[in-house]
């Protein structure tokens, strides 16, 4: 089956000056989702029902409070918290029992990393569950989603790949996934290509971000307060985005 592919986005983001298109989408996709969230899809059972299995985590849970929807929220957290309490309970009795455990074992068998082993098992659940988003998992689904459309127009769209080789790259976090995606759907020339534009591209503005955070710090130096600032009055926020992902949001 021939999938419909929606370039528009990419061509947008791909026409903006900014150190990561991909994070541009990411930034869209991102708010997109946290308005369904907080709105279609509380009265939604299925998604409910997802959301009860794996919950959001740190960064998206304040997202969603900081969106100001608050009986949105409150009705999505209260269903999951209520889910929660049900798992809570179940492992209680294991936490018990393993602590029990421990508290009797001789000393000779809690050396080192064996202190406490008995309760790892539980205490790794119990992170999973912190750990699992279901915004996290939509968000990835729609972020390769757009990556694979990247890579089906520089190979298909002839006007594609100039724009891409003007560009600034990618983060860091978006460039790894770039070339974890691009050797399953380029092969041959294609692949080749875009793989070489890319690591050219990503060099070459390092390089450029690196001086530009700098002569942000050659700015503090009494000597060049009367210098221009050039590129640099943003640098650090675009050097902690372009190494990182998304860290600080974009105005
Ligand atoms: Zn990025
Ligand atoms: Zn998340």
């Amino acid at each position: 089956m021939k999938q419909h592919i929606d370039t528009a986005p990419i061509w947008d983001s791909y026409r903006q000056d900014c150190e990561c298109p991909l994070c541009l989408l990411y930034a869209k996709v991102e708010s997109g989702n946290v308005d369904y969230f907080l709105g279609e899809s509380v009265m939604e059972p299925s998604q409910r029902v997802e959301v009860n299995q794996k919950g959001f985590c740190a960064r998206h849970f304040k997202l969603m409070y900081d969106a100001g929807n608050r009986l949105g929220l409150a009705l999505m957290t209260h269903t999951y918290m209520k889910e929660t309490i049900k798992s809570l309970r179940e492992n209680a009795q294991r936490a018990r029992d393993a602590a029990a455990a421990e508290a009797v074992k001789p000393i000779f068998k809690r050396l080192g990393s064996q202190k406490g082993a008995g309760m790892s098992e539980i205490v790794g659940e119990l992170r999973k569950v912190e750990d699992t988003c279901l915004l996290c998992d939509r968000i990835r689904d729609n972020m390769e989603r757009y990556m694979y459309t990247i890579l089906y127009m520089y190979k298909h769209e002839a006007e594609f790949p100039k724009l891409f080789e003007q560009s600034k790259g990618m983060c860091l976090h978006h460039y790894a996934q770039a070339l974890e995606m691009a050797p399953k759907h380029l092969s041959g020339d294609a692949l080749k290509r875009f793989v070489d534009t890319l690591t050219d591209i990503e060099i070459k503005n390092f390089d450029r971000l690196e001086g530009e955070i700098e002569w942000f710090t050659n700015k503090f130096d009494y000597r060049n307060q009367d210098k221009p600032w050039g590129n640099s009055r943003d640098a650090v926020k675009r050097s902690v985005n372009k190494l990182s992902h998304q860290v600080v949001d974009e105005d």
